[in-house]
């Protein structure tokens, strides 16, 4: 009843105001609060949804004495079960579906209504002055408003937050560069290949001073925070964590010390599960304030590791490492999620080809390159390449989009066959972009690349 009185009174409180309150209560009372809502999220789940009712029954799993996650055992979501049945976890109507690939191919499907999509605004609006957005700043916002979430939270929480903005969605960064002195925009919002683009138009046709970026959706290559800050006259970069299923792009706060972000303590509880012994495990979260689509300790596939301790930065929450990679073959890499059968769809269209292929992302510099290997015994290499990118083209026009404004290059290299498949299973996608020796950890399940490829024929 006390905590139901606590979010009326937020509501109505701006969004400094929130953020100043939220960094300020003392821990026993966040704690308490968090606690509350994930024993409400689970009794709401089990009462409501056809799935979560079904799934506690075959776990043994009596929602009434659920106080804390590790209650729940061995029971998770997965991206799978969104991707079996999503109306199976639906609780109430729903005003809105958003939508973002699963690994098989098929999408993933999250609902919200018109309430939810308020009090994340809302949070997200305390979320922008946490990272140092000002009341006055004015924001270009050019992340994707196309079937997925982050354009449309970040634009409903720069309307909350009152700040000037412009909804450009992920046009040509040219567009957003051409309008910078005309609106005085000093904070660009937008994926972290997009802003490298953006950068580099900069660097060659003159810069202005910025305040920020906030980008998201992908990792940022170290390398670019530097030159980015070169380039900008000092602009500050901050890196947010979010996907469709947290909704709220800004719920992980960039850590101004670590390289990595804070956890939102108030609308999610977050669980590391299966850490090797660096502590790197898969990320697991439980949303707290959700009543149409609730997800209850869901896999996210993400690997990272908490960070001990009270941060330096201030920051309150939990903070959680930059991400290691994945579980599974997804990868988030050329503006978009990827994953193997993407790839086979593309090439099933281009005749002669062995079956066997593999994707490899890299960085040359802060250049993200997607190198396509195939195997064929034709001999016209410059026609294949023309099929591979139409094909490509007329599947996946969004991924054709982000290599059109140069969000990565693209190289196809072609091999003779049998080349490829060095052990029984083919390793379909490699991401080589952020492994150091360190960090090959065996949590993602990338394989070591094999070597110097054969591509003196490509
Ligand atoms: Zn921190």
């Amino acid at each position: 009843m006390l905590f139901r009185l606590v979010d009326s009174i937020a509501g109505r409180l701006s969004p400094g105001t929130l953020a100043d309150i939220y960094q300020r209560v003392p821990e026993s009372v966040l704690t308490r609060v968090r606690h509350d809502r994930f024993r409400q999220t689970v009794r709401w789940a089990a009462r409501h949804s056809a799935f979560y009712r079904e799934a506690f029954r075959k776990h043994g799993i009596d929602a009434a004495q659920v106080r804390v996650p590790a209650d729940l055992g061995d029971f998770y979501t997965t991206p799978d079960d969104v991707v079996a049945n999503p109306e199976s976890f639906i609780c109430k109507p729903a005003s809105i579906v958003f939508e973002s690939s699963g690994t098989s191919g098929k999408n993933k499907q999250i609902y919200y209504d018109q309430a939810e999509l308020q009090a994340m605004s809302q949070v997200d609006a305390a979320g922008l002055r946490l990272m140092g957005v000002a009341p006055q700043d004015r924001v270009a916002n050019a992340f994707d408003f196309c079937m997925w979430i982050p354009g449309m939270i970040t634009h409903n929480s720069l309307m909350a937050a009152g700040n000037f903005c412009m909804a450009f969605g992920k046009v040509d960064p040219v567009e957003v560069y051409r309008r910078l002195k005309q609106y005085q925009f000093n904070v660009v919002m937008g994926e972290p290949t997009w802003l490298i683009r953006l950068t580099e138009l900069a660097e060659k046709h003159g810069s202005v001073p910025l305040k920020l970026f906030i980008g998201g959706a992908e990792e940022m290559p170290a390398e670019a925070i530097p030159w980015m800050q070169k380039v900008w006259q000092g602009v500050r970069v901050k890196m947010c964590y979010g996907s469709v299923e947290l909704g709220s792009a800004l719920g992980y706060q960039p850590c101004d010390t670590f390289n990595g972000y804070h956890t939102d303590d108030l609308s999610f509880a977050t669980e590391i599960i299966e850490p090797n012994v660096e502590g790197f495990g898969e990320l697991v979260f439980t949303t707290l304030l959700r009543r149409v689509m609730p997800l209850i300790r869901y896999r996210t596939r993400d690997v990272t590791r908490i960070i001990p301790g009270a941060c330096a930065c201030g920051k309150r929450g939990l903070c959680i490492s930059r991400f290691r990679g994945r579980r599974d073959e997804m990868i988030v890499a050329s503006g978009g999620n990827l994953y193997p059968l993407m790839f086979s769809n593309i090439l099933e269209h281009v005749p002669g080809l062995s079956g066997d292929w593999k994707v490899v992302f890299k960085l040359e510099g802060i250049r993200e390159i997607m190198e396509i290997h195939l195997e064929c015994s034709r001999t016209d290499h410059d026609e294949i390449r023309r099929q591979v990118q139409a094909s490509a083209t007329e599947q996946y026009p969004d991924l054709m989009k982000n290599l059109a404004i140069g969000i990565f290059d693209m190289r196809i290299l072609i091999h003779r066959k049998g080349e490829l498949r060095w052990q029984r299973k083919l390793k379909r996608m490699i991401d080589q972009r952020y492994q150091t020796e360190s960090s090959a950890a065996p949590a993602t399940g990338n394989d070591h690349p094999i070597g110097e490829e054969s591509v003196a024929h490509a």
